[in-house]
Formats: C-alpha cells, structure tokens, sequence
C-alpha cells in the first residue's frame, strides 16, 4: 500500500515538473493503446501508401537545405552582435540544473502554466508541430532508408495519429486567433506587429492545407477501394467524402493533389524562415535562455568587481550590458505578461517592462552592427551610437520608477532577468552622470553621513528599547542577533513592530542580543538606487562589525535586510545564517516555543512582500503563523503569493516621489480594502508604511477602516505575556 502511495505520488510530481512531457506520454500511451486496440480485426496487414505519390520529393530537399543555411546563417550572423557584449561568469556552473531549466521551463514551457488558457493553447500548438515533424520524418525514412515500416496496423495508427495532432494544432491555433481578434485581450495589443498575424495565419495554413493533400490523395487511392484504411485518417477521409461530392474527374483531383501539396510544401517552408527573421525564434530562444537562467538567487545584484579600477560605472551603451542581456533581448515575444504585471505600468506610472526591453532590442539592432565594426577596425567603440541610451532611448523616469519586485522576471515565458539590467542603468546615472532624483540623492548623502536614509528622524537607535528593561546587547555569546535595521529603529510607526519581535523572541525564550547604537544601515537602499560603491564600503564595514562580533545567525524583521544578509553578502564573504522573523516564529509555534493563546476575532489580509515572497519564496511561514493564532481568518486579496503587488516602497521608491496617475501604495491598499478584511497584514517595516499612507488616502471614512499591522503585532497580541522570560 506504501509502495503503490510512494509510486503514485513520484507521478505525480514527475507530471508536475515535466507537465507537458506527462502529457505527451499520456497522449502516446493512449495513442498506441487505441492503435492496437482498433488495428486489431481490420484488413489492416496489408495496409500502406506509396509515399510522395502523384508528386517529386526532391524540391523538399532543396527547400530544407535553403532553410537550413537560412537559419544557421542568420543565427550566427545575428549571434555575433551579442558578443559585443561582456564575458559572462560562471556558465560551466551547475550544469544539470541548468539542463533541468531548459527542458522544464524552455521546452516544456513551464512558466506558462500560470495562464490555463495560455498554457492549453500552447501545448496543443506545441504537440502538433512536434508530432507533425515526427510524422514527416517518418515519411523521410521510410522514403530514403531501407527501413519501410509505414504498412499494416502500425500505417493504420500512424495515419490515425498524423490527423488527430494536426486537429489539436488547428485547435490550438483558433484559440490564439480567437483571443488575438475577439477578445478584448489588451496585453497582446501593446505591440503588435504584422509578424503576429503572420505566425498565426501561416501554421494555420499550414495545417489545414495539409488536410487536404491527405483529402485528395484518399479521394484517388483509397475512398473507394480501401475505405477501412482511409477511415483512419478520420479528418482528411471527412474532407474526402465531402470532395469526393463535387465528383470531379479523376484528372481534375490529381492535379487539385499536385497544387496542394505544392502549396503545403510552400507554405511549411516559408512559416519555417520566419524562425529567422520574427519572434517565432523563441523555439531556439527560449531553451536557450532558460539554460543561460542565473544559478544564484533572484535577490542578488552583480557585484562590480574592483570598483575603484572602473572606466564606466554600470551601463551606459549597449556594449556594457553582458552578452547574455543582450541575447535575453532577441528573446522577447512581446507577449506583455511583465508590463501587465509590473506595479509601476498598473498604476500608470511611466515604466513598461516589455516596451524598456524592446526599445533597448530596437536600439542593439541599430548600435551593435557600428559598435561591431568600429571594433574590427581598432576606432572608438563608444563613439558610435546615435543615440545615447540611458536618457534618449530609455527615459531615466522609467528607471527610477522600477521596484525591483521582481513580478516581471516571475511572468516572463522566455526568462528575461529585467531587474539586472534596469539596476545596470541605474549605475550608470548615479556613478557616471551623478543623476539620481533628489529625494534619493537626500537618501544616500543621509546614509554617508549619518548611516541610516531616514532625513530628518528625531529618533535614537536605542528609542524603542525604552520602558522594555534590559535589551541585551550582542555580545557573542548569544545565539542571535536580532537586527533590528533602519526602519524598525528610526521610524516612529515601526517602533511597536520592533518591541512585539523583542518580545516575541524572549518569550520563545531565545538567546539574543542587539546592536543597539552600533548598527549601521546594510547599504541595501544604496544598491538598489544604484550607488554600488557606496553600498560596497557600508556592506564591507557592517561585515567586519559581524565577524568581529562573532556574530553567526541573524534575525530580522525586514524582508530587505534578510535579502541583503543571506543572499548578497556572501559575495563579499559575509556568510551568516538568516532568518526572516516570520521564519522563527513559525519555527517557535511549530517546537511549542511559542503558544498563540488568546483569541483574535478578526478577518485579515495578508500581503506578501516582494523580497520575502516572489525574491526568496517565502509564502508559507508567515501564513502558517496566522493560522496559528485562534479566531483568526485569513481572506487571499485575488494577487497572492508569487502574484502579489508590491506595496510600492522597493528599489529606493520609498525615498522617491511617484510620478504617474496613481500610487502603487494606494492600488495595493485599494486591493486590501475589497477583501473587506478589518487588519492588513504584512511581513515589511516598509510594506507597513505604505499601507499606513494608502489606506486613509484611499478610504477616508476612519471608522471600520482597515488597519496595517506586521504579524509579530498581531502574534504578540495572541501570546499570554507573562509567559516572558526576563
Ligand atoms: S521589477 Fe517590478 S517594478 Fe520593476 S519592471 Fe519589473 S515588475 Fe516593474
Ligand atoms: S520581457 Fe518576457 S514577459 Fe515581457 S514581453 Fe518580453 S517575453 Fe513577454
């Protein structure tokens, strides 16, 4: 019984992970059973065709040979220009998890899964056009090889199985056309392109011209005198039948035959050179690019290695970009899942990740080949470009605007990083051209000067221990530090989240201490506003302070700081065990640690910071936390999880002025307040100031207004107090 649950649940995450793979096999298994099942009985031993019948194959050969030099041509002539690019590190790196990627989210399209009707569409196109090339490549063997194999009951099934694909790609093809022209499908209207309509239309023609050189050749070979074999072709014998009521001469339907078949072959090969010149390139791309996936966390920036040494900070032309950023640009299909997603486009501010992808596409199109052969002849490479990049082809607001939330990366089909590349240029500003929006500006002198971003704060990082008693202070000898960080030390409204995890933490009874007044900022602020040489020498001193300290678990109650600690520190040999404080608290609930006992009557939202939940896939601790303290209802908002919309504070926009028709802190806090929920609930110090800001903005009535909480507040709220070790 184990054994079989054990087998039964290894299926089923094998169909997980490889879902179309599964269901190439299902479709297979089922195939050939029913082959054998219905072959069985019929006057099938005798069954075949003569192969390329009424017709030459040579002009294929010709025709697949073009296209062959056709495409290794323009992929190598094309792939030259990514090498103006700069090297990229560590490719030969885990290489079976990088073959893992290209086959479950290049070829087996993994990603698109989050859209059923996408993903529906996509496998009945993708299985035909493998099927299909199967089919053909049988024709060719059998045609050019001494293997014949296309006879009896397996000719019978082979038929059965040519047709039934060639309906699912005709299927899958009408889907993409009835979305692409009725329905009001916005985000593959954003750039739309005759190219689109071409790939649609040309595959759809491909395969229903196909039906109908089968159609033809049944009406002359087999309509009348074998109808039990023609059967099995059970589309092209329908089309047959209803030719064969026209009753055209036997000459007509042989040349109508010789026609189709020419049309097919035409229409197969020209569908095919558009891989070359259009977007359908993302068959090679995708695999490609997902094999080429980064091997570290989503949350870590590139380190600028010997940054003193630098002639160009981050990016300013086309040719600083790596190699790899500038293939993810040919690998875009202008689908619009990241702009759809993007909490900058939804609020209408000036930034669409697709559009920021295509334009710089657009302007490597027209640089790279200047920049290519200003390097062969030995000139100035950066002199060439018409354009200046950042500033002319991508606007700085757009920049600025971006979150780093990641919600484009997460969508993207194809695997495009954005963020690296936004943050790149964002680099090149503020080191380069020293352009930054003043507010920020205002942020990274504070951080310089008095460690922390908070302008103007009046209070202490020692404030909020006032009236606690004794708050050890690290010494070594605990086992964590509890890193308090900026926000939950200098900003008034996050002082009380701070006490509850302090009092949450002695009341698990753990061995903790503080900084106290000798923490300084970690620099994330500086790294993302796009000062790496600043964040550089605060992330070096705050590492020694670590090690000097002994310091070798860290717990903290900002999702931005956890990220800095556990996934870019250790670029610089800060290596430290982190965890978010949703983390330990779920760890102290699960070990009895922690006993949420009194009730809480509420209904509450739970919203998930992007750098706990999408960048470091934290979805379940803080949940479980939740559901850990009595009374207490949790209702999903419809963006959740790895869906989730930022808050608006991510990638320095806490230090920026919004620019655009709304903020993201009021869409977001607009999304909570449907939910009809009394508490918000999040994970972030400035999650909780955005929503302490959005929700009056939105909802003036005060009474029965929902209310910002972080979960160590509403946990503290549950735990019997006196159960606090002093
Ligand atoms: S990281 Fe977020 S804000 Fe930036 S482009 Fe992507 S979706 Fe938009
Ligand atoms: S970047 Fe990715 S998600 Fe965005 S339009 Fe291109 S392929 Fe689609």
């Amino acid at each position: 019984m184990n054994q079989s649950k054990k087998i039964l649940s290894s299926l089923l995450f094998i169909f997980d992970k490889f879902w179309m793979l599964g269901l190439f096999i299902l479709t297979f298994f089922s195939l050939i059973l029913s082959g054998l099942l219905l072959g069985f009985g019929i006057e099938g031993s005798s069954a075949t065709r003569e192969i390329f019948f009424n017709v030459e194959p040579w002009p294929i050969y010709v025709l697949l040979s073009t296209l062959t030099g056709l495409l290794l041509f323009g992929i190598l002539r094309h792939g030259s220009l990514w090498f103006i690019g700069k090297p990229v590190k560590d490719l030969k790196v885990n290489l079976p998890w990088r073959l893992n990627n290209a086959v479950k989210l290049g070829v087996m399209q993994d990603k698109i899964r989050r859209d059923t009707y996408a993903s529906v569409m996509h496998w009945c196109i993708t299985a035909s056009i493998i099927v299909l090339t199967f089919v053909t490549a049988q024709v060719a063997l059998e045609d050019d090889t001494p293997l014949h194999f296309l006879h009896g009951n397996y000719y019978l099934f082979f038929s059965f199985y040519g047709d039934l694909f060639g309906l699912i790609g005709v299927v899958g093809i009408s889907m993409a056309l009835y979305r692409r022209y009725f329905v009001n499908f916005h985000r593959i209207r954003w750039d739309e392109r005759l190219e689109d309509h071409l790939i649609l239309w040309g595959l759809f023609f491909v395969l229903v011209s196909g039906f109908f050189v089968e159609s033809f050749r049944i009406s002359i070979t087999e309509l009348d005198s074998y109808p039990s074999w023609a059967r099995w072709s059970f589309v092209s014998f329908t089309l047959a039948v209803f030719v064969d009521l026209f009753n055209f001469s036997d000459k007509l339907l042989s040349n109508m035959h010789v026609f189709s078949w020419w049309s097919h072959v035409l229409l197969v090969f020209s569908w095919l050179t558009l891989i070359v010149f259009t977007k359908l390139d993302h068959f090679i791309f995708a695999p490609i690019n997902a094999f080429l996936l980064r091997t570290d966390s989503p949350g870590r920036l590139s380190k600028i290695e010997n940054i003193e040494e630098q002639e160009v900070f981050g990016v300013g032309q086309i040719q600083d970009f790596n190699w790899k950023q500038l293939f993810e640009l040919d690998a875009c299909v202008r689908c619009g899942r990241c702009t759809e997603v993007c909490p900058a486009n939804i609020a209408g501010q000036p930034l669409s990740p697709m559009h920021l992808i295509q334009d710089l596409k657009a302007h490597f199109n027209e640089t790279a080949p200047l920049v290519q052969e200003a390097g062969n002849n030995g000139k100035d490479v950066r002199a060439v470009a018409k354009r200046s990049m950042v500033g002319d082809v991508i606007k700085e607001e757009a920049l600025w605007a971006c979150r780093t939330c990641g919600a484009c990366v997460q969508e993207c089909p194809v695997m495009i990083e954005h963020v690296p590349t936004i943050v790149d240029m964002r680099r090149f500003l503020v080191m380069d051209k020293a352009k930054i929006p003043a507010t920020a500006q205002a942020a990274l002198e504070n951080l310089e000067q008095r460690g922390h971003p908070w302008k103007g704060t009046t209070l202490e990082r020692t404030t909020w221990m006032e009236g606690l008693g004794d708050v050890p202070i690290f010494d070594g000898s605990q086992e964590y530090l509890y890193w308090v960080g900026c926000s939950g030390s200098l900003v008034e409204r996050n002082l009380p989240i701070t006490k509850s995890v302090f009092g949450l933490l002695k009341a698990a009874g753990s061995s903790f201490g503080v900084l106290g007044q000798e923490e300084t900022c970690n620099g994330d602020p500086a790294r993302r506003l796009g000062n790496e040489y600043l964040y550089q020498i605060l992330a070096e001193q705050l590492i020694n302070t670590f090690k000097e300290r002994n310091v070798q678990k860290v717990i903290t109650n900002c999702p931005h700081c956890f990220n800095t600690f556990k996934n870019e520190y250790p670029q610089f040999d800060g290596k430290f065990e982190v965890l978010h404080h949703t983390q330990f608290l779920d760890e102290s609930i699960k070990s009895g640690k922690l006993k949420p006992v009194k009730s809480i009557d509420a209904d509450v939202t739970y919203h998930d910071s992007c750098y706990l939940g999408r960048i470091n896939n934290e979805y379940d601790a803080p949940r479980e936390v939740l559901n850990s303290i009595p009374g207490l209802n949790i209702i999903e908002m419809d963006r959740n999880k790895s869906k989730g919309l930022c808050c608006g504070a991510g990638g320095g926009n806490m230090w920026q002025e919004e620019i655009g028709t709304r903020r993201v802190n009021h869409v977001r806090s607009e999304e909570a307040i449907d939910t009809g929920a009394s508490e918000l609930v999040s994970n972030c110090p400035f999650c909780i100031q955005m929503f302490e800001d959005g929700v009056p903005a939105v909802e003036s009535e005060e009474e029965g207004r929902i209310k910002p909480f972080d979960i160590a507040e509403v946990l503290y709220r549950s735990i019997d107090s006196s159960s606090e070790e002093n």
